[in-house]
C-alpha cells in the first residue's frame, strides 16, 4: 500500500483545515500580507497556515480540553505555543467528533 507515502506527504505539509479538520488542502495563492494561503477542498475554507504545533503540545492541549478546562485557561497554560483560536477549533472537533 502507498499508505506510508501519503503519511510522509502529510508529515511535510501537516495542514489541517481549521473548520472541518480535513487534510485535503490545496494552495490558494498568497494573502495581502504575503502569507501562503490554503484552501480546504472539503469545505472551501481559505486559511493561512498556523505556526507549527508539536505533537506533545497537541497532546497537552487535548488533555486539557477533554478535561473540561475552559479554552481561555488552556490558552494561558499553553501561551506562546498555541493560539486561543486554535484551541477553540480543537475543542469544537472534540464536541463534534464521535
Ligand atoms: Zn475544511
Amino acid at each position: 500500500m502507498d499508505e506510508t507515502m501519503s503519511a510522509k506527504r502529510n508529515e511535510n505539509t501537516r495542514l489541517l483545515c481549521p473548520r472541518c479538520g480535513q487534510h485535503d488542502i490545496w494552495k490558494n495563492g498568497t494573502s495581502r500580507a504575503g502569507k501562503q494561503q490554503y484552501r480546504c477542498r472539503n469545505c472551501n475554507r481559505i486559511f493561512v497556515k498556523e505556526p507549527y504545533i508539536s505533537k506533545s503540545i497537541q497532546e497537552i492541549a487535548d488533555r486539557l480540553l477533554t478535561h473540561d478546562i475552559e479554552v481561555p485557561v488552556a490558552a494561558r497554560i499553553l501561551k506562546g505555543y498555541v493560539s486561543r483560536r486554535w484551541l477553540y477549533s480543537r475543542k469544537e472537533k472534540f464536541n463534534v467528533g464521535s
